[in-house]
């Protein structure tokens, strides 16, 4: 398992990599904290912390860089909250220090019509509290036939969360592998959100008011094929642009951290923190993928785009 302190030495790939200066502050408080609660474990509880989680409660971040984490925990996706709890301190403290007020919030996505925690939210936290919120969701495994609740999970994101102003549409993440009830049935809505507005909610509309706000990506495992009724139905929704395709589970996180960390101007840094991990073929493997996308509208950059690059598609300057 991955530690908060910031010692990269462990790390098995041929690279060396060291944290830079910004969010040291962030970070030395989690590895203190850490080292004071003793090694890093993930309790296989029978269910969730329900205080924790509870997607009826209003939930605002302090920071202008806030990211939303959702992962699908039907089916055999319920290992991933602790396969993303594994790798929390890498994740965290690599990103905190391209922006140190980085607040994350996590949410777990199952089936409103068979789970008995189909919606799973935390509140947007930095550093050491993550470990306790992202540890207080619960992989259920169930939901019952393909379609999974993502539509309530986006009607939560709609109405259930305040951001501050921020500069660029910030970062909503979903990994996922299934399509979505195209109805969120208003009983759904009032009995986990608690909102008695009595009305159903079409999910793919849901969807496309999050990505008014969120920037908004659907990372699907690699059990689906390109184009499928899947990927149609996420284009719908979110554009089929903002769909990508996962070649290796195991690097999940670093999909998404190499996203972020594109748009966010620290690319490179990001290859040579993969460099110090993985061998130089993963490496590749993990970025070139990324690497041809606007992390802003998917579209597609060219590979030697560098230096500030203005995207032919949605018009955004980036710096890359
Ligand atoms: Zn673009």
């Amino acid at each position: 398992m991955y530690t908060w302190d910031e010692d990269t030495t462990k790390w098995y790939g041929s690279g060396t990599y060291r944290y830079g200066s910004k969010g040291t502050d962030k970070r030395r408080a989690a590895a203190d904290r850490a080292a004071a609660s003793g090694p890093r474990t993930y309790k296989r509880n029978g269910g969730p912390n329900e205080k924790i989680v509870d997607p009826r409660k209003q939930i605002k971040a302090k920071s202008s860089n806030p990211l939303i984490i959702a992962v699908d925990v039907t089916g055999s996706m319920a290992s991933w909250p602790f396969e993303i709890f594994d790798r929390l301190p890498l994740l965290y403290n690599t990103l905190s220090q391209y922006r140190e007020d980085l607040e994350v919030c996590f949410a777990a996505i199952g089936d409103a019509n068979y789970d008995h925690w189909p919606l799973q939210v935390t509140p947007f936290a930095g550093g050491y509290d993550l470990e306790q919120l992202l540890g207080s969701l619960y992989g259920e495994g169930g939901g019952g036939d393909a379609p999974e609740s993502y539509g309530l999970f986006a009607h939560w994101v709609n109405t259930h969360i305040e951001i501050p102003d921020t500069h660029e549409p910030p970062f909503l993440i979903v990994f996922g592998d299934a399509p979505m009830h195209r109805n969120v049935p208003g009983t759904q809505i009032t009995h986990y959100l608690g909102d008695e507005t009595g009305s159903d909610i079409d999910a793919l509309q849901a969807w496309q008011q999050v990505c008014k706000t969120w920037n908004t990506w659907f990372l699907r495992r690699p059990t689906g094929k390109p184009g499928d009724k899947v990927d149609k139905q996420w284009g719908h929704a979110i554009s089929e642009q903002k769909i990508f395709h996962i070649q290796d589970e195991q690097r999940a996180v670093d999909y998404a951290m190499a996203l972020v960390a594109r748009a966010w101007g620290h690319f490179d840094n990001f290859q040579d923190n993969m460099r110090a991990r993985q061998d130089e073929k993963k490496v590749i493997e993990v970025s070139q993928p990324i690497a041809i996308r606007c992390p802003r509208c998917g579209g597609p950059t060219p590979i030697n785009a560098a230096g500030m690059f203005n995207c032919g598609y949605c018009g955004t300057v980036l710096r890359l």
